[in-house]
């Protein structure tokens, strides 16, 4: 089955925890199987899961699909990396420099989550996993004051490109909340692209649309949210 997309709506599909779900409120775990068992029903489409960065850079991207994984948890490095290396698919983990080696504190309910470390984030660099800014402590941008959109966009940026040795393109808006002046913040701080989850009117290159993927998206669902992205989004413009 072939499924035509609009190479101008990238599909970017968003994870956040890679482990055991059996306590999850929030349904941001998938276990390492479904993540396995979802990226050979691309495989067998001939979709191919990349980095954002790798998405947005090719010349053609009817076979990509951008794999993003927000928040950084540690089981990135033990759940989602032996199945991402199998199927031979990168992805972009967006990390919070301000709470490496820390939980997810910002989340009331629920289990706590490790986030990596330092060394953890590269490690997964290292095996070729593009590393983006999550912001530094997981703010609504859309609530925070100068300083801190300051902080939270540019800083973030400048501690994990210390961290890392290279560069830094991507970012994603913490919650998914993104307004104009936030948008303005990330491109000031010189980041090429920034993952959003629904930016409406804001869409572009700065506020990317993605597709919520989790462990009750077998087969049937999975064609129809990919299906449903390429003819409900609108063509991202400058892109
Ligand atoms: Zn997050």
């Amino acid at each position: 089955m072939s499924v035509p997309v609009d190479a101008r709506v990238p599909w970017v599909a968003m994870y956040h925890s890679v482990g055991d779900c059996s306590d999850d409120p929030y349904r941001i775990t998938v276990t390492p199987e479904r993540l396995d068992r979802q990226l050979t029903w691309l495989a067998r489409r001939g979709l191919r899961g990349v980095s954002v960065a790798e998405l947005l850079a090719a010349p053609d991207r009817r076979r990509l699909v951008g794999l993003t994984f927000d928040d950084g948890y540690a089981d990135f490095v033990t759940g989602a990396l032996p199945v991402l290396r199998e199927h031979r698919c990168t992805a972009t983990l967006f990390v919070l420099p301000g709470r490496l080696g820390g939980d997810n504190a910002w989340d009331p309910l629920g289990p706590r989550k490790p986030l990596l470390t330092a060394d953890g984030v590269r490690r997964a660099a290292a095996e070729g996993i593009e590393i983006g800014s999550h912001g530094l402590t997981h703010t609504d941008l859309t609530r925070a004051d100068d300083l801190t959109l300051k902080a939270e966009t540019a800083e973030s940026r400048t501690v994990l490109a210390g961290l890392l040795g290279t560069d830094v393109a991507g970012f994603c808006y913490p919650y998914g909340t993104v307004d104009a002046r936030a948008v303005a913040a990330v491109r000031d701080a010189g980041y090429d692209y920034a993952c959003a989850i629904d930016p409406g009117p804001l869409n572009g290159p700065h506020a990317l649309p993605r597709v919520h993927v989790g462990q009750n998206d077998r087969a049937v669902r999975l064609f129809l949210k990919y299906r449903l992205h390429g003819l409900r989004r609108r063509p991202v413009e400058g892109l």
